[in-house]
């Protein structure tokens, strides 16, 4: 299991809802990679990840931005361009090129890079489980919404940024927002 030392000998345990080095959801058990002593890893892939060693130590982000560009164009039909860009914007922040887990809004999959970016628990304190988009004063913005409400609204933003049909952007929305624990 990942466990990092926080100063002041508070050991947490990591967790993700993707996998910190390619970006790919979890969706099953079988998605998780393996530490050494083999326990599942909490935070990178079985592609990835197995018996604690990444499985290709050569790789770098734009090589693997290049894999996952590949699948997202031929699953989602976006030019493949705006693939690599949207790849390269969703693994460089992951744990394995940026050293740290950026955790991401667990309603809207956000990522919150700084305090600024937290809603806020009851106490005021910042929540790093949502956004302040989706989560104020320890309640939800929008408590009525639904998973495909959101889908609704953000798609048609996503289909124009990433050149894609409609259809496909709810589809690509729905695979994404599936992981977060807001929806499970
Ligand atoms: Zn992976
Ligand atoms: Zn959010």
């Amino acid at each position: 299991m990942a466990v990092t030392s926080r100063p002041g000998g508070i050991k947490i345990t990591e967790f993700s809802s993707i996998c910190q080095s390619c970006a790919m959801p979890f969706m099953k058990d079988e998605d998780y990679g393996t530490e050494s002593d083999g326990s599942r890893s909490n935070i990178y892939c079985t592609y990835c990840y197995q018996n604690g060693k990444f499985t290709d130590d050569n790789c770098n982000v734009e090589k693997m931005a290049e894999i996952g560009a590949g699948m997202m164009s031929q699953m989602f039909g976006m030019p493949l361009d705006k693939a690599r860009m949207f790849m390269q914007n969703q693994i460089s922040p992951l744990k394995r090129w940026s050293g740290r887990i950026v955790p991401s809004c667990q309603s809207c999959g956000m990522p919150l890079f700084s305090p600024e970016d937290a809603g806020t628990e009851e106490d005021e304190t910042p929540s790093y489980r949502y956004c302040v988009y989706c989560y104020q004063h320890g309640a939800f913005t929008e408590p009525d919404l639904t998973q495909d409400a959101m889908i609704e609204k953000s798609a048609p933003f996503i289909a124009s940024q990433l050149e894609m049909s409609l259809d496909k952007a709810k589809e690509m929305s729905k695979v994404f927002t599936s992981t977060l624990s807001r929806w499970k």
